[in-house]
């Protein structure tokens, strides 16, 4: 016997179309409505496994009107699902305006245990400890994305980026945190699926000749304290501090020697 809730949180595939759990086909077959981040998208897996469930549109672009209109169908007394175009709602993905009012209204909501490129990633990837920051999408600008490296230094990073942006993105982290490794794994489950754990030099030649596909990937937390303290040399150049101010105000905040963080500024 299952216990009952009005709203369900149903991951889906990200690309195999068999990674879906028995519950989330039970789930979406005996709730009354499905709220989709796009009802074509979800049809296809809707049709693959014979469920005949009425859907309604629920995006970014719509999510207050929509969260308001699905409050009123569960008070109605109805039963919902929430998907999104792949993987796991809310990961990157549409939902919080709704949850934030189904805890408002006091709905019972629960989430399906399930598919999400970010954890099919992390469990095939060797890590030296647990640590990682997962921050979504790597920022679009160069500024924001600086100053993430910068923050992030000493743990494994895991972003999403598109295949468009990915190499310069490489690149950009080469600039700022050194020919550091990094995990990169595309189009996870699928036919052509593939993960490559090397520097980032090595990672931009293995693509020299372009990539396509979904992508999520890792920088390693540096292990060289050097490198760490080149990239915050680098941020404060930027800023406009003098090497003597800089070695002052690392070895003051880091511990570090005055002298050697001195002598990284002039190199
Ligand atoms: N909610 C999804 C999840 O649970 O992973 C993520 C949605 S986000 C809008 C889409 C991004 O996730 C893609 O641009 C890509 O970076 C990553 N992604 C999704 N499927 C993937 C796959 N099969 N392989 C690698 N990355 C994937």
């Amino acid at each position: 016997m299952q216990r009952q809730f009005q709203l369900y949180i149903v991951p889906t595939p990200i690309g195999n179309m068999d990674d879906i759990t028995l519950r989330a086909i039970e789930v979406l077959k005996n709730v009354d409505i499905i709220a989709c981040e796009d009802t074509r998208t979800t049809q296809n897996i809707l049709n693959h496994y014979n469920i005949k469930t009425k859907t309604v549109s629920y995006h970014k672009f719509n999510e207050k009107s929509k969260s308001d209109e699905i409050i009123s169908i569960i008070k109605s007394g109805k039963t919902l699902a929430l998907v999104s175009d792949a993987g796991t709602p809310m990961i990157c993905d549409p939902g919080s305006v709704l949850l934030k009012e189904l805890y408002k209204n006091d709905i019972s909501v629960t989430s399906l245990a399930g598919p999400c490129a970010v954890t099919t990633f992390l469990s095939q990837v060797p890590r030296d400890n647990e640590y990682f920051t997962f921050v979504g999408f790597f920022p679009k600008t160069s500024q924001k994305a600086e100053e993430l490296l910068g923050r992030f230094s000493d743990t494994n990073l895991v972003f999403y980026e598109s295949p468009n942006r990915i190499l310069d993105t490489l690149r950009l982290i080469k600039e700022y945190r050194g020919n550091i490794k990094v995990a990169l794994g595309r189009e996870l489950t699928k036919l052509f699926e593939e993960i490559v754990i090397d520097t980032a030099d090595n990672i931009i030649e293995h693509f020299k000749d372009g990539i396509k596909g979904e992508i999520v990937c890792m920088v390693y937390a540096s292990d060289d304290t050097n490198i760490d303290t080149k990239t915050k040399i680098k941020q404060l150049k930027d800023k406009g501090f003098k090497s003597k101010e800089i070695a002052t105000i690392l070895s003051t905040l880091y511990n570090l020697n005055k002298n050697d963080v001195y002598k990284l500024t002039m190199e």
